[in-house]
């Protein structure tokens, strides 16, 4: 299996000359199974270099979202296979508060788009396949998925392929006031994956102002992976504020804290190989 980062970056994009080494688009990470399969997390303005490289392939195309506050679905309208009409496209939504499920081709709307979805050329196909039954197979991948304690809602997703796990745990704070999912249970939910992708936008001194936020301090990820017993702990949703000297300061922190996890800051571009 392999994890490529698209888009680390929370909230809002933030390219510029402080951000060139983490990057500065928003999430999206593309899972691969080692026979060339693969399942897009989220539609943040990542995908749409993402984009640039699938348009030059048939497959179809299989999208997992978690939310659809506007950095997770806001590249959807730039990602060329959309255009393509030979493309079938599969979008799984999450259910959010209200439960708006094809917000992410409804973005495309009125003065807040040029191009209306009714352009869009591809067969999307909105997938509401009965979570209770989980795991549900989604393109020969095996996934599950999990409410996250995140303003109005969205959920996590455990993707399993070649005998490796992926926990892609976006948006989530971990101290949330009124948790729909304690920290207990989430070391529980995440126990052992090859790799826990998680947010980790704070450190401590955005507290208390960003408390109930929706996001997590890096040290409250590090401390649930260490739980865990994860295998590799990529830190995701870095602060748009967060420069790339900050953020190989903190890495820089995180290495000398000797965890038993290799946890790095996920950086765009990056490769992990499971
Ligand atoms: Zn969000």
């Amino acid at each position: 299996m392999k994890v490529s980062f698209y888009g680390t970056r929370g909230s809002c994009p933030s390219p510029g000359k402080d951000t060139l080494k983490y990057g500065g688009n928003t999430a999206c990470t593309l899972i691969e199974a080692n026979n060339g399969k693969k399942l897009i997390l989220d539609a943040g303005t990542g995908i749409r270099r993402l984009g640039d490289e699938l348009v030059k392939q048939q497959e179809d195309i299989y999208l997992l979202v978690t939310h659809n506050h506007f950095d997770h679905i806001q590249g959807f309208p730039f990602f060329k296979p959309a255009f393509q009409a030979q493309r079938n496209i599969y979008i799984y939504p999450a259910i959010t508060q209200p439960n708006e499920p094809k917000a992410i081709v409804e973005q495309m709307h009125g003065s807040y788009s040029p191009i209306a979805s009714t352009m869009l050329q591809a067969n999307i196909q909105f997938q509401f396949p009965d979570w209770q039954l989980q795991p549900i197979i989604i393109n020969g991948f095996s996934v599950s998925r999990q409410p996250i304690n995140h303003p109005n809602g969205g959920m996590a997703y455990l993707i399993s392929c070649d005998n490796k796990t992926v926990a892609y745990v976006t948006d989530n704070e971990l101290n949330f006031p009124n948790p729909v999912v304690t920290i207990s249970q989430w070391i529980s939910i995440v126990s052992d994956v090859d790799l826990l992708i998680h947010d980790g936008q704070y450190v401590a001194s955005d507290m208390p102002l960003k408390f109930g936020w929706g996001h997590s301090l890096i040290s409250e990820s590090l401390d649930l992976a260490v739980q865990a017993k994860v295998k590799n702990l990529a830190i995701y949703s870095h602060d748009p504020e967060r420069t790339d000297d900050e953020l190989d300061q903190l890495q820089a922190e995180i290495n000398n804290m000797n965890q038993n996890v290799n946890a790095f800051l996920s950086m765009e571009g990056q490769v992990v190989q499971l």
